[in-house]
């Protein structure tokens, strides 16, 4: 058995100064206790009482590369003596921004910041003064980071398919603090429905700047879009004049170098990134069309921030991406081959197990779950998956060397070898045995 003592007696001393312990809200469901790591290598992490464990969570997507890769290090270590951020502009930026422009179809042009919800926010406030309209239409289920114009809390039964335009329109707040009309302009939409889609755009299209979407519903059971579904989001958006954002901050440099939107050959208007961007160093951008990120630069449209484009996170985000691209971006059909083979494989566990289960997976990104589905592809579906049961499955791979995301969430990194895979699987085994105990 695995002991977690100081772990528990470190989150009992953070909270005295440290609120909630934690510094991201998110971080204080893991069980059996908020884990306090000590170092990490690779594809593995060590946590301060001598755990080790084949890492899955990857600090919630950002670490492509696996934990404090020596190249990354380098980079980093060599722009960080000549100076960390300097108000003033640097080299860096050009030759991350022409980067970007090379491997990303939809950028003529971009922005930098920090992370995942100020870029949300830019792409936000361009669509809004492109088109002169206010609504924004957003879907069930998918996340956009926390700021206060699009944070929703999302109800454990979702709306049905045929949701009214009445209940689309009923956005409940993510926190308390919202302000009760920051969310007055957000239009909320079930996912996959094209029906509802194409009502709500032809009707009310004169309304609405922008449809923001995941191209993948990473933050609930990674679900793709049906066929035909984000090439209807496009034609309806051109059609309207209503810019199409797609949020890229998990499948930017996760599904390929050109993210989800050359996978599947869609160009967005904007497209936001950041996670895997830089590797682990905070770091993000909203990638656009000239007309759109014109904005920008004729000054009508306002986007700051202190540290935003600072040596550091440049210099990490192109040592990350000019990893990445090497040999043409083989690492991903590693990736790939090595998480197809490894969804695979749960599938058979739990076939063995007798136990129910879905396993959707896209790339190096998965969402299994426990539920008594042949398939989940919307999101009410996903909503009857039995989290407390995955919650006990996550604390019993904990013990058998394993760290996952307790919501069901994994991803890999081209850190992640065949051996951690089937360590893994190994280990999945025995968790997967003593539930049925
Ligand atoms: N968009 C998506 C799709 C995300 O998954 C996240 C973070 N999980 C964000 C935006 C917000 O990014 P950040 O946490 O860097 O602010």
């Amino acid at each position: 058995m695995k002991t977690y003592d100081k772990s528990i007696s470190r989150l009992q001393a953070a909270k005295q100064h440290l609120a909630g312990g934690v510094a991201s809200s998110l971080r204080a469901s893991m069980k059996p206790v908020p884990l306090y790591a000590e170092s990490a290598k690779g594809a593995r992490i060590r946590d301060v009482d001598g755990n080790e464990y084949i890492d899955y969570l990857l600090a919630y997507g950002p670490l492509i590369l696996g934990h404090s890769h020596d190249g990354l290090n380098a980079s980093v270590n060599q722009a960080m003596h000549s100076g960390y951020a300097f108000g003033l502009q640097h080299d860096g930026e050009i030759e991350l921004a022409n980067l970007l422009a090379q491997v990303l179809p939809c950028a003529d042009k971009v922005s930098l910041s920090g992370s995942g919800t100020e870029a949300v926010m830019l792409a936000l406030r361009l669509s809004r003064a492109f088109t002169g309209k206010t609504k924004i239409v957003r879907f069930h289920g998918h996340y956009h980071g926390w700021s206060d114009s699009i944070f929703t809390s999302f109800p454990s039964s979702g709306m049905s398919q045929q949701a009214s335009e009445a209940e689309a329109s009923r956005v409940p707040p993510g926190t308390f603090g919202q302000s009760a009309n920051s969310l007055e302009d957000i239009i909320l939409l079930p996912w996959n429905d094209p029906a509802a889609l194409e009502s709500l755009l032809r009707s009310r299209g004169d309304e609405i700047a922008a449809v923001i979407t995941e191209p993948v519903m990473c933050n609930s059971g990674c679900i793709q879009p049906l066929p035909g579904y984000l090439e209807l989001i496009r034609k309806l958006t051109e059609e309207q004049q209503i810019v199409m954002i797609m949020d890229e901050v998990i499948t930017g440099f996760r599904l390929g170098l050109g993210g989800a939107h050359e996978r599947f050959g869609i160009l967005p208007d904007l497209v936001v990134i950041g996670k895997a961007m830089g590797g682990g160093i905070a770091i993000s951008a909203v990638a656009g069309k000239a007309e759109i990120m014109q904005l920008v630069d004729d000054g009508k449209v306002s986007h700051l921030g202190t540290l935003n484009g600072n040596c550091i996170s440049t210099a990490a985000a192109i040592a990350t991406i000019s990893h990445l691209a090497q040999d043409n971006g083989a690492v991903y059909g590693r990736m790939e081959e090595l998480f197809n083979g490894f969804a695979d494989g749960i599938r058979s566990l739990l076939g063995k197990h007798g136990i129910a289960g879905v396993v959707n997976q896209i790339g190096p990104v998965m969402h299994m779950m426990f539920i008594d589905a042949a398939e989940v592809n919307d999101f009410d579906t996903f909503n009857q998956r039995d989290s407390a049961r995955y919650a006990r499955f996550a604390e019993l791979m904990l013990e058998e060397g394993v760290l996952l995301r307790p919501n069901g969430l994994w991803y890999i990194s081209t850190a992640h070898h065949k051996r951690d895979i089937e360590e893994t699987l190994d280990a999945m085994d025995r968790a997967l045995a003593r539930m049925r105990s």
